[in-house]
């Protein structure tokens, strides 16, 4: 009989990564530059792709740490909690004294296009230091998931780390803003562009599997190992080492909202890849994880738990 992620043997999980309130607003379209515009409805909404992650890999059967900066104010308490209710440990979460937490302002149009300014805030405080004070957690982990939106060097010092312990390294390098060293590249077991992350990071516009496949071929030459590039409702594309590209579509849903869809799939690869699947299983989970999460509203509020999720495809 086929199992899902945690039924054989939850895995363990580490996030290095981001944190941040999101304030999102509702309103009838953008504003424009020096316009004031009544907006709908206003929400606080934990958030920050670290974050985000971690519930997803939580939520889909992984015993997940994060390590992680707020700030000492509410909404840092808040993410904290919530993180807690979702099971994941916190201990590595430090708190910065003098910055604010992160938060992203998002205004969302009726449309669905949004607007978006990020202010790292306590995110930009979590430094190398943090990675040697937390070694531990890292050599304890199966995986190890790092994104772009806490400082580089601390990225690059926990893929260290995790390769040293004989770790698996996953890095979903969001935001890109231009290729990526060869040695960041060398150290992560998976590269997890979307489409625009592979477009900037390798210089092939990708907007198809055949051109993710192109972008993939790229990345590998830079010096990823395997590459998975995310392509919305078009699926995933798998470069694998030492193997032909494959192209997995999406399942087919009625789609809501597809905010943190990747940050779901990212968390379900991770989790199933710690409890030991193969690489075509994980993806496999990590697409049904994703499908789900685009039927329903929200950020962390749309990431399944993984009673939900189907089981393994053949
Ligand atoms: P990001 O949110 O980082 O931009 P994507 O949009 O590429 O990431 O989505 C990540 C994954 O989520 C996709 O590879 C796919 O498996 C799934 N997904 C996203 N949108 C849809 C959709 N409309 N229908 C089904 N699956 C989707």
């Amino acid at each position: 009989m086929s199992t899902t992620a945690g039924e054989r043997d939850a895995g363990r999980v580490t996030v290095v990564g981001s944190l941040n309130m999101d304030l999102v607003i509702r309103a009838p379209r953008l504003p424009s530059a020096g316009e004031t515009l009544a907006g709908r409805t206003f929400a606080n909404v934990a958030g920050g792709k670290g974050g985000n992650q971690a519930v997803a890999a939580a939520r889909l059967g992984a015993h997940v740490a994060m390590i992680g900066c707020v700030g000492n104010d509410e909404n840092g308490a808040q993410l904290v909690a919530g993180l807690r209710r979702d099971g994941i440990d916190c201990s590595a979460v430090a708190t910065d004294a003098a910055l604010p937490t992160g938060v992203a302002m998002i205004v969302v149009d009726d449309a669905g296009q949004n607007a978006i300014v990020i202010v790292a805030g306590s995110n930009g405080a979590l430094t190398t230091s943090a990675i040697a004070a937390h070694e531990k957690t890292i050599e304890q982990a199966d995986v190890l998931v790092c994104q772009l939106e806490v400082p580089g060097e601390t990225v690059f010092a926990a893929m260290r780390a995790a390769r040293r312990h004989g770790r698996i390294v996953v890095l979903n390098p969001a935001p890109a803003t231009g290729p990526l060293p060869r040695d960041w590249l060398e150290c992560a077991d998976y590269l997890i562009p979307n489409e625009g992350e592979a477009s900037v990071l390798s210089g092939v516009t990708v907007d198809s599997p055949e051109s993710a496949l192109a972008a993939a071929a790229e990345l590998r030459e830079q010096g990823a190992r395997n590459v998975i590039v995310t392509l919305g409702e078009r699926g995933v594309l798998v470069l694998a080492e030492g193997e032909a590209g494959k192209h997995y579509p999406a399942p087919k849903v009625a789609a809501v909202d597809t905010t943190a869809a990747g940050d779901t799939f990212v968390g379900g690869l991770c989790a199933a890849l710690a409890a030991k699947r193969s690489l075509d299983e994980a993806v496999r989970f990590g697409q049904a994880a994703a499908a789900l999460s685009v039927t329903r509203a929200g950020a962390q509020t749309s990431i399944p738990a993984l009673h939900e999720v189907p089981r393994w495809a053949d």
